[in-house]
């Protein structure tokens, strides 16, 4: 449980991106001064001390969430991009969605082997997008030392889908 109380910062848009879909807005809590210390304070606090020096956010507000708890963890940021965004040699990884695949991509030298990474994402809701990321680490020699997350969609049962593939820890504060 949060010491921060995120639920007023956090909008329901009902029928976004598509009929039937209630997307959660985050970014009331990001534009919020506590808010967003709140949100990188307590994801960062969880995972000090641990020897994590790489952190893994995917595009494109995984990168609003990562790269400050990369900086309060002293860590880099490696962001994982959508096909075509990255100018060098690539590791690409394909995921399912609800209908077809997606494909997200690091660069290939971003992460080295013996490396401590945690994957960071606003929100995880099936898990898919995490599980792509935290296999690109390991594909490059790292290893993944949790998952952290503002918003979990508990009714989509991600901690499933994650620990089909990695039993580290997954800390969220929503
Ligand atoms: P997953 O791969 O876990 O199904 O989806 C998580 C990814 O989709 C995250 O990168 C997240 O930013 C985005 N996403 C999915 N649904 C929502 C939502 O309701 N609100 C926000 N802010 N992001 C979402």
């Amino acid at each position: 449980m949060s010491k921060f109380d995120y639920a007023s910062l956090i909008v329901d848009i009902p029928d976004y991106p598509e009929p039937g879909v209630v997307f959660k807005d985050i970014t009331p809590m990001m534009a919020d001064p506590q808010g967003f210390s709140a949100v990188i304070d307590e994801l960062a606090e969880h995972f000090l001390g641990r020897g994590i020096n790489k952190v893994v956010g995917a595009e494109a507000r995984g990168f609003l969430v990562g790269a400050p708890v990369a900086y309060r963890l002293g860590a880099g940021f490696v962001p994982a991009r959508k096909p075509g965004k990255l100018p060098r040699e690539v590791l690409s990884q394909s995921y399912a969605l609800e209908y077809g695949t997606d494909e997200i991509q690091i660069h290939k030298d971003a992460i080295n082997p013996g490396d401590k990474v945690l994957i960071v994402d606003d929100l995880v809701a099936t898990g898919g997008t995490s599980v792509a990321c935290a296999q690109l680490v390991e594909r490059a020699g790292g290893t993944i030392e949790g998952f952290a997350f503002a918003l979990e969609l508990a009714f989509l049962d991600p901690r499933t889908v994650i620990g089909d593939h990695f039993d580290q820890e997954i800390f969220s504060l929503v």
